[in-house]
């Protein structure tokens, strides 16, 4: 299902990883700010845990969210090394990444861990960004739209259209993250146009229409505007090119 709607706004998201210090955070935020306050597109940036008071600080009342890169389900307790959605939201993130393929690929995350953790985000008022995407084995076996199915049914179950309004679905293809490969504008529309025909057939077309789906993979500034010109393609999901304000920005300024 494709669809003409034109409200969603866009949103151009920072996955950070694992780089930069808290310092290196607060200096990309204080050198992008006084450069985006009149974006078209909403803007987020996941530090590491670490840095994000330095970076909510470095964001003040300016148009930057700050989020996450993972939460836990949990509110608190013996649970050794994990951070939970009141921790993040108490320390001024808006926004949380779950489900990104590194989790799922290196610390075991299942559909059902990424649903656990997406309820903890909404009952914190936390905006998530559900990441989901195909390996390039399942790609070259004709199986992305059945990977993306039960990715997303699995991930998003029992959520109300209400609450799936207020998701952000990242579509990141495996093969595309980090690899220099990225899918082409009319690849990526097709998973898109897919993914929000899963959210009609779950939820209703209303909420499809509203729901922002991203790409991520390899987004650069000289490959964006190919993929934001996409009618299902609301914004991006951005590792390297994230890393750097010129970059960064660059992309920020197609996002529109
Ligand atoms: C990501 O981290 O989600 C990502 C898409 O990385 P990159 O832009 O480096 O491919």
């Amino acid at each position: 299902m494709s669809t003409t709607e034109s409200s969603r706004r866009p949103l151009m998201a920072a996955n950070w990883k694992m780089h930069k210090t808290p310092a290196e955070s607060a200096a990309f935020i204080e050198q992008l700010r006084p450069q985006v306050n009149d974006a078209a597109c909403d803007i987020v940036v996941a530090p590491p845990f670490v840095c994000i008071p330095a970076a909510v600080h470095a964001a003040g009342d300016s148009v930057i969210a700050i989020s996450g890169q993972n939460l836990f389900w949990e509110t608190s307790g013996a649970y050794t090394g994990e951070v939970s959605g009141a921790m993040l939201q108490a320390a001024g993130c808006r926004y949380v990444i779950i489900g990104h393929s590194e989790r799922r690929q290196y610390f075991q995350e299942t559909d059902e861990t990424v649903n656990r953790r997406l309820q903890a985000a909404l009952k914190m008022a936390l905006i998530p960004i559900v990441c989901v995407g195909e390996t390039l084995q399942e790609r070259e076996a004709g199986q992305t739209e059945a990977v993306l199915s039960r990715q997303f049914e699995g991930g998003l179950r029992g959520l109300s259209a209400a609450e799936m309004q207020n998701v952000v679905i990242a579509y990141e293809p495996v093969w595309a993250i980090g690899t220099g490969r990225t899918a082409s504008p009319e690849m990526a529309q097709e998973a898109h146009a897919f993914l929000r025909g899963c959210i009609a057939r779950q939820f209703d077309t209303r909420t499809a229409a509203k729901v922002r789906i991203l790409y991520g993979g390899s987004v650069k500034p000289d490959n964006v505007a190919g993929l934001m010109a996409q009618a299902d393609i609301d914004g991006g999901l951005v590792g390297g090119a994230s890393l750097q304000v010129d970059s960064f920005l660059a992309l920020v300024k197609a996002a529109r």
